[in-house]
């Protein structure tokens, strides 16, 4: 017997919601208003299903899918700082959400958009795992929209989004595109554009797409130590692009964006924090008026023993790229207690990769 959710629409999906209600006539203003119900007020299902008008309400109800994902865990930092959020999807696969609170208050959801990463990083628990499955965009808005309706009862809401959770955004970039649509439509969840952040390894072309559809979305490039062989040897998926075409993408995504570009650097003792590494990134760089956030590297248990720059030479580091010319600081890392940081995501016991 089939499943009777297979049957169903996902909720998120605007625009098989939309051909559904155009069918069934449903009011257009009644679909804004469910919308608004679901994705600005966090409202459970049947409260946001009381906007749609009662002759079709119980037809609607019926061909929604509204659990896209099923929250198995949650864990909270000692701190209260951040929050991680395991989820299973339909396809059986474990993906993990993580919720950040900055010393302001304000909320940063951190979402994934593959289970596991082909990339294979050196230092990411993701990237150990292999590629299970890419998300759909109705997985990645949920995400968020399970993550709202758990803090809307401390009435909170998260403004701000990144895409650095589990999985390389740019090799999944039709879903990912497709949710940063919901993420930032105005009858979505109305995310200033701003505030949303993709993180990729950098894909040259896949880059240049994003950065010429999404000009007012920040695009953040891992690239980390630039030493010839060290990148290669810390990124294995990095091998198909050059340096020189990395710089010519970033060159261009900054005349065609209309945000800063962000380089992320990840600061390993005695590996990525060296005189010489820091001679290559700046000749690197060059002129690209880029920021630089340097992110402690955070160890996974069971992977390298490499261990963490020390801060003294994470604010030299900083300091060197500060008198170069250029934006830097250095990412304040929170979750590590619950393996929420970045690099730590993963499911291991769960984990069976995919065949490429
Ligand atoms: N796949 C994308 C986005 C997810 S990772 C990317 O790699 O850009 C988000 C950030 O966390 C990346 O900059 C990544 O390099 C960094 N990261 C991964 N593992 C880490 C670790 N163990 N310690 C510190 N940063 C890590
Ligand atoms: Fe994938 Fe990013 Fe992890 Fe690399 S750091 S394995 S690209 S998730």
């Amino acid at each position: 017997m089939r499943d009777e959710h297979e049957l169903q629409i996902s909720v998120h999906d605007r625009r098989a919601v939309d051909a559904f209600a155009r069918e069934f006539r449903i009011d257009p203003y009644r679909l804004r208003r469910f919308r608004h119900a679901l994705y600005q007020q966090s409202l459970d299902p049947p409260a946001a299903l009381l906007e749609i008008p009662l002759p079709h309400r119980k037809a609607f109800a019926a061909c929604m899918r509204f659990h896209e994902l099923e929250l198995q865990r949650r864990s909270d930092s000692p701190d209260s700082r951040a929050t991680k959020l395991v989820f299973t999807t339909r396809g059986g696969n474990w993906i993990e959400t993580v919720l950040i609170r900055g010393s302001s208050g304000r909320l940063t959801a951190c979402l994934s958009s593959q289970a596991g990463c082909a990339v294979g990083c050196r230092f990411c628990a993701t990237g150990e795992m292999g590629l299970l499955a890419n998300l759909s965009a109705s997985e990645i808005i949920a995400q968020l929209w399970q993550a709202n309706r758990l803090l809307s009862e401390n009435r909170e809401r998260i403004r701000n989004v990144v895409f650095m959770g589990m999985g390389e955004p740019l090799h999944n970039s039709r879903s990912v595109a497709a949710a940063v649509d919901e993420l930032l439509s105005t009858t979505g969840f109305q995310i200033t554009s701003r505030r949303l952040t993709v993180s990729t390894i950098g894909i040259p072309a896949r880059m240049r797409e994003f950065a010429r559809r999404f000009p007012d979305v920040h695009l953040a490039v891992s690239l980390h130590c630039v030493v010839p062989g060290v990148r290669e040897m810390l990124i294995p998926g990095s091998t198909r692009t050059s340096l020189s075409e990395l710089h010519a993408a970033i060159d261009e995504v900054v005349l065609t964006s209309r945000r800063a570009v962000m380089i992320e650097y990840v600061m390993i003792d005695g590996l990525t924090d060296t005189a010489e590494a820091a001679r290559a990134l700046v000749e690197f760089l060059g002129r690209l008026p880029v920021f630089v956030n340097l992110i402690p590297f955070n160890p996974v248990a069971g992977m390298q023993p490499w261990r963490t720059s020390s801060r003294e030479i994470c604010h030299e580091f900083c300091q060197m790229l500060r008198s170069a010319g250029y934006k830097a600081r250095i990412r304040n890392s929170h979750g590590g207690e619950i393996r929420a940081a970045c690099g730590q995501l993963a499911n291991r016991s769960d984990a069976t990769p995919l065949e490429a």
